[in-house]
C-alpha cells in the first residue's frame, strides 16, 4: 500500500524524522485557511500516491493566502500520472541550500534491507545510479545482526557528506529510519529530498512509503489510511468482499482456482484470440458463497462480454464445485454467457451435474482450450 505525502510524514513526525508543518485542505479556501494559519511563504502540494509531482505541476510556493487559493483551484483535479488530485497538502516553506537523497528498501536479491544515500537529491535516483554509481553510498543491513550506529556513519562519510553537523542529523535520521522500516513493516521508506537548510538544519520535504499489504493487519491505522475513493470501483468491491481480483481491458471475465491455473487460462484466452477482461482467483475452494462473490465482482465490469471459470479438483471436489456454481446461479442472474471447464477430482460427475441443471448460457467444455475457444467466440 502506497501512502500520500502527508501521511507519510505523519509517520516519520512519530518516528522522530523532523518534518514540516502542515495542514490538509480539501478545497481552495481550506488551502487559504490553512496558509493563514502557517504564517508567511507556503507550498501548495498535490496528494497522490506516487512521485513526479512537481514535474507535473502539482508542487507550487505560494507567498501568501490568495495565492495559496489560487493555486489550490489549479492543482485540485490535475490527473497526475493517472492519479486524480482530490487532497493538499499545505506545508510551511522551507529555504534549500542542498538536497540529498535518502532511502531504505528491501533488496530482494540479498534478502536485506539496503540504505541508499546521496548528496544528488531532487533528482531521479535511478539517474544517479545509472550515471554516477560513485556518488550513490549503499549498504545492506543484516537482519540477524541487526542495524549498528556505525553504518549509519559510513553511510554519510560514504555519500561524502563532511559537515559535523549534517552527519550527526542525517545519521540520526538514517537510525530512526531503520527503526521504522521494521516496525511500519515497510517496503519502502524514501525522502527525496531530505534538505539542508541555510540554518544547517535537515529535515524530510517529501515522503514515500510503502507498506506491506500482507502485514496490514498489524497496523490498523495505517490501514485505514487507505484512499477508498481514488481505488478502482472494482477493485474496491472485491476487497470488501475478499475476492483475489486484478482488472484487464479485455471482453472475457476469468474466474479459476489457484494463481498458476488463472495465470495459464490468460495465456489460453490470448491464444483462443481473446482478451482478458479480468480475472479472480477462487484460491483452494469453490463455495456457492465466494463464487457468488467472484461473479458480481466480475459482472460489474460493464467489459465483460462472456466468462470462463476454469476449475481444476484437486482437493476441492468436481461436484462441490459444480453445485456451489448451481446455487451461485440460482442466487443471482446473470445473462452473459459462461463457459465452464471443470477438470479433476469427480470431474464427470460435476459436469453430468451442470448439463443436467445449469441454465441455458452455460456451456461445459471438457479441455481448457477447447473452453478458451468457445467463451471468446461467444463475447463476440
Ligand atoms: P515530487 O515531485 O512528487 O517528488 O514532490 P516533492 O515533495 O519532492 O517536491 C518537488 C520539489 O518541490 C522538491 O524537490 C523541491 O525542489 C520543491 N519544494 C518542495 N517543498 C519545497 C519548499 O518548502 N521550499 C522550496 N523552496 N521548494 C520546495
Ligand atoms: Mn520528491
Amino acid at each position: 500500500m502506497d501512502l500520500m505525502e502527508y501521511q507519510g510524514k505523519e509517520l516519520f513526525r512519530q518516528l522522530g524524522i523532523p518534518v514540516s508543518d502542515g495542514r490538509v485542505a480539501l478545497t481552495p479556501a481550506e488551502a487559504r485557511a490553512a496558509a493563514e494559519e502557517l504564517g508567511g511563504q507556503t507550498v501548495v502540494k498535490a496528494q497522490v500516491p506516487t512521485g513526479g509531482r512537481g514535474k507535473a505541476g502539482g508542487v507550487k510556493l505560494a507567498g501568501n493566502p490568495d495565492e495559496a487559493e489560487a493555486l489550490a483551484k489549479d492543482i485540485l483535479g490535475l490527473d497526475i500520472n493517472g492519479h486524480i488530485v482530490r487532497t493538499l497538502w499545505i506545508e510551511k516553506a522551507s529555504d534549500i541550500e542542498k538536497e540529498y537523497y535518502l532511502s531504505v528498501t528491501f533488496d530482494r536479491g540479498e534478502k536485506k534491507p539496503l540504505f541508499m544515500l546521496t548528496k544528488e537529491g531532487g533528482v531521479d535516483i535511478e539517474d544517479v545510479a545509472e550515471n554516477t554509481p560513485d556518488k550513490l553510498a549503499r549498504l545492506h543491513v543484516d537482519p540477524l545482526t541487526g542495524f549498528r550506529p556505525f553504518q549509519a556513519r559510513w553511510l554519510t562519510f560514504t555519500a561524502g557528506i563532511t559537515d559535523p553537523s549534517e552527519q550527526k542529523q542525517v545519521s540520526s535520521i538514517i537510525a530512526k529510519l531503520h527503526a521504522g522500516f521494521s516496525s511500519l513493516d515497510a517496503m519502502l521508506l524514501e525522502i527525496n529530498p531530505l534538505i539542508v537548510t541555510p540554518d544547517g538544519e535537515v529535515k524530510a520535504l517529501d515522503a514515500k512509503v510503502t507498506i506491506d499489504d500482507n502485514a496490514l493487519y498489524r497496523h490498523s491505522d495505517i490501514a485505514e489510511m487507505r484512499d477508498v475513493e481514488g481505488d478502482d470501483p472494482q477493485e474496491r468491491m472485491a476487497r470488501e468482499r475478499d475476492v483475489t481480483y486484478v482488472k484487464l481491458d479485455g471482453e472475457v471475465g476469468i474466474l479459476g482456482n489457484g494463481a498458476g491455473l488463472v495465470m495459464s487460462t490468460l495465456d489460453v484466452v490470448g491464444q483462443a484470440g481473446g482478451k482478458p477482461a479480468n480475472f479472480c482467483d477462487l484460491g483452494g475452494g469453490a463455495q456457492a458463497d465466494s463464487v457468488v462473490a467472484a461473479l458480481e465482482v466480475i459482472t460489474s465490469d460493464t467489459g465483460v462480454r462472456g466468462i470462463l471459470f476454469n476449475i481444476f479438483g484437486g482437493i476441492t471436489r468436481g461436484d462441490e464445485v459444480a453445485r456451489g456454481l448451481l446455487d451461485a446461479l440460482d442466487r443471482m442472474s446473470i445473462d452473459l454467457p459462461i463457459v465452464v471447464r471443470l477438470d479433476g477430482t469427480l470431474a464427470a460427475e460435476g459436469r453430468a451435474l451442470l448439463a443436467e441443471k445449469a441454465p441455458g448460457n452455460v456451456h461445459v467444455e471438457a479441455t481448457m482450450l477447447d473452453a478458451a475457444a468457445r467463451v471468446v467466440a461467444l463475447s463476440r
